[in-house]
């Protein structure tokens, strides 16, 4: 459909693709999570409070859905694209995907759940 809505969403679209690609990036060898949790200590909370949930028994329980319910709204705040500031290093998708990897791995498995 080519309405002129639907051409406005286009060109915006277009505009925040050359956003991203004109931003200045992270360039420098990727930070270890020790690293990470130096420059953003709330993110060190984070996971001390992953390590904390507890699979409470009945008749299952889904890390998934608390980590997407819970923790990746609270997480992407604080590293990767969508961190407000400037530190490049913290924008980076590798810390992203450090800080991703160690705070969902600390929660209790899935089990009995659906989600798979
Ligand atoms: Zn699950």
């Amino acid at each position: 459909m080519n309405t002129p809505e639907s051409s406005f969403r286009l060109v915006r679209t277009t505009e925040l693709f050359r956003d991203i690609e004109a931003a200045p990036r992270y360039t420098g060898p990727s930070l270890t999570w020790r690293q990470i949790v130096k420059l953003e200590p709330k993110l060190g909370a984070l996971h001390r409070e992953a390590q904390e949930v507890r699979d409470t028994g009945g008749r299952h329980f889904c890390a998934n859905k608390v980590w997407y319910d819970d923790f990746k709204p609270r997480l992407k705040l604080l590293v990767g694209w969508c961190r407000a500031d400037d530190v490049l290093s913290l924008k980076a998708s590798e810390s992203y995907a450090t800080a991703y990897a160690k705070i969902y791995n600390a929660l209790p498995d899935c089990r009995n759940c659906a989600c798979f």
